[in-house]
């Protein structure tokens, strides 16, 4: 068995993996490498592996990070199977299509700038850009998913067994332990995917694994502790508070999987136990009303809490006063609407999408709060209304930051450091080594060193193309 890592080394997107066992290559994950334009298209262009070799995806979730490319390697030949969990295929058909309508509107609009830069500087005409990849071959993609099961061991290739756990980090995400069998007894691989926490709104824990011999571990907050749950939504109803007492309006930018269907059940929970006041809240994102309609069907992967719901009759997704807006008339009419109310839109980190109007109706009233509920990457437009800039660029209009900005980081979907070292006790007696991945340098460093000093394991950090033999 061989292991060689080609994304998702030293920092946090891109994640891809190749295992190698007795000639057969299979992939963990295929995701796209978000960073720098330039830098991401030609990452996630050229393949690291050849395509026509590869003989089985395995996918540990959803996240574009973590499945974003493999139309990428269907356009270089792959044809063999993609398994996943089941609510796993069904969020990236929705994922993969918008991802691809996004790449189509990328080209659109770099073609469409270099035509006008030619008109005007009457430059020769050098080639159109080509989407990273199309609509149609996101639909050559989605025939290849084969759906599994949770605790099902599946026969991927001769004498190979693959088993997926809860990862409780996204709805369908999973850890993944495989097993080659050998004489006598067998080798055991886990690759952790993305890692979630005790306590996350609608999913269940993340679920203990087995003793294995090997393990592939993330390692985003490696160095870093979170804040409780409780504190969380105590922090969302003093803000939802102030900003409906103001008559303002609170103006979220939310990823629309995972983070928008948290912040709606945290929302239901304080509305329904009276301690914010009834005003409307609404979701503005084509892509998280169908993704929030795919956890309505999914209710196999809901923790108890949110069954609860199911039980009274309930839905844990919706409330009076909550509204899914779709068309964008509609979308465009909240503009006029006078607050308070709540808006929930799209993107995360506010670079595109309806997010970017409100955003540009509501940031120099001084009543309005804008509550950011994730990680900012440098450069965003999220990070600069965190950094509390004076004047922030939206459509390339300087505009005046007069509303109110709060961060509610501590929704992260992803274990801290003591929660990561708690999730791997039960692994550790048999554990040879492990490699950390899915972390930049400083976070992955911090943990190596917890695990060394803690357990007493051999812990890598691989480089980009760094592989090794597992025996
Ligand atoms: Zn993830």
């Amino acid at each position: 068995m061989r292991i060689t890592f080609w994304g998702a080394v030293r920092t946090v997107t891109g994640s891809m993996h190749e295992l190698e066992v007795d000639g057969r290559r299979y992939l963990l994950d295929c995701g796209l490498y978000q960073g720098r334009r330039q830098e991401a298209r030609e990452r996630n262009l050229k393949l690291p592996v050849e395509a026509r070799t590869v003989d089985a995806v395995v996918l540990s979730h959803a996240h574009i990070d973590h499945s974003g490319n493999l139309p990428s390697l269907v356009r270089n030949g792959f044809e063999g199977p993609i398994y996943a969990t089941h609510a796993t295929v069904d969020l990236c058909r929705a994922m993969l299509r918008d991802s691809a309508h996004i790449h189509e509107k990328d080209a659109e609009y770099l073609n469409k700038r270099a035509r006008r830069r030619r008109a005007v500087l009457g430059e020769e005409v050098s080639g159109e850009v080509e989407p990273l990849y199309t609509l149609e071959e996101v639909e050559r993609t989605l025939p290849l998913f084969s759906a599994v099961g949770y605790r099902a061991p599946l026969e991927i290739g001769e004498g190979l067994s693959c088993e997926a756990y809860d990862a409780g980090h996204l709805l369908g995400s999973t850890a993944l332990v495989f097993r080659r069998r050998r004489n006598p007894g067998e080798l055991r691989l886990a690759f952790s995917g993305d890692v979630g926490r005790p306590g996350l709104p609608i999913l269940r824990d993340p679920q203990p694994l087995p003793p294995v011999d090997y393990l592939i571990l993330e390692s985003t907050y490696g160095d870093h502790l979170h804040k409780h749950e409780e504190v969380v939504l105590a922090k969302l109803e003093r803000i939802v508070n102030r900003t409906a007492g103001r008559g303002g309006k609170l103006i979220v930018p939310a990823f629309a999987v995972g983070r928008t269907q948290q912040l709606v059940l945290l929302l239901h929970q304080l509305a329904e136990s009276r301690r914010i006041p009834d005003i409307p809240v609404f979701v503005d994102s084509p892509l998280a009303v169908d993704v929030t309609e795919i956890y309505r069907r999914h209710t196999e992967c809901f923790d108890e809490e949110t069954n609860r719901y199911l039980w009274d009759g309930a839905d844990p997704f919706g409330f009076r006063r909550l509204r899914y807006v779709r068309e964008a008339g509609e979308s465009k009419a909240l503009n006029d609407l006078r607050g308070p109310f709540v808006v929930i839109s799209a993107s995360g980190m506010c670079e595109v999408g309806r997010i970017l109007h409100h955003l540009k109706n509501g940031i120099e009233d001084p009543r309005n709060t804008v509550l950011i509920t994730g990680f900012q990457a440098q450069n965003t437009l999220g990070r600069k209304l965190v950094d509390r800039l004076p004047q922030v660029p939206i459509f390339g209009e300087p505009m005046r930051l007069r509303a109110e900005v709060e961060t509610l980081n501590e929704l992260s979907a992803h274990a801290d450091q003591a929660e990561l070292l708690r999730w791997i006790r039960p692994m550790t007696p048999s554990l040879k080594r492990i490699f950390l991945v899915h972390g930049e340098t400083l976070q992955a460093q911090a943990l190596a060193a917890r695990i060394r000093e803690v357990y007493g394991i051999e812990t890598t950090i691989p480089d980009r193309g760094d592989g090794f033999k597992l025996s």
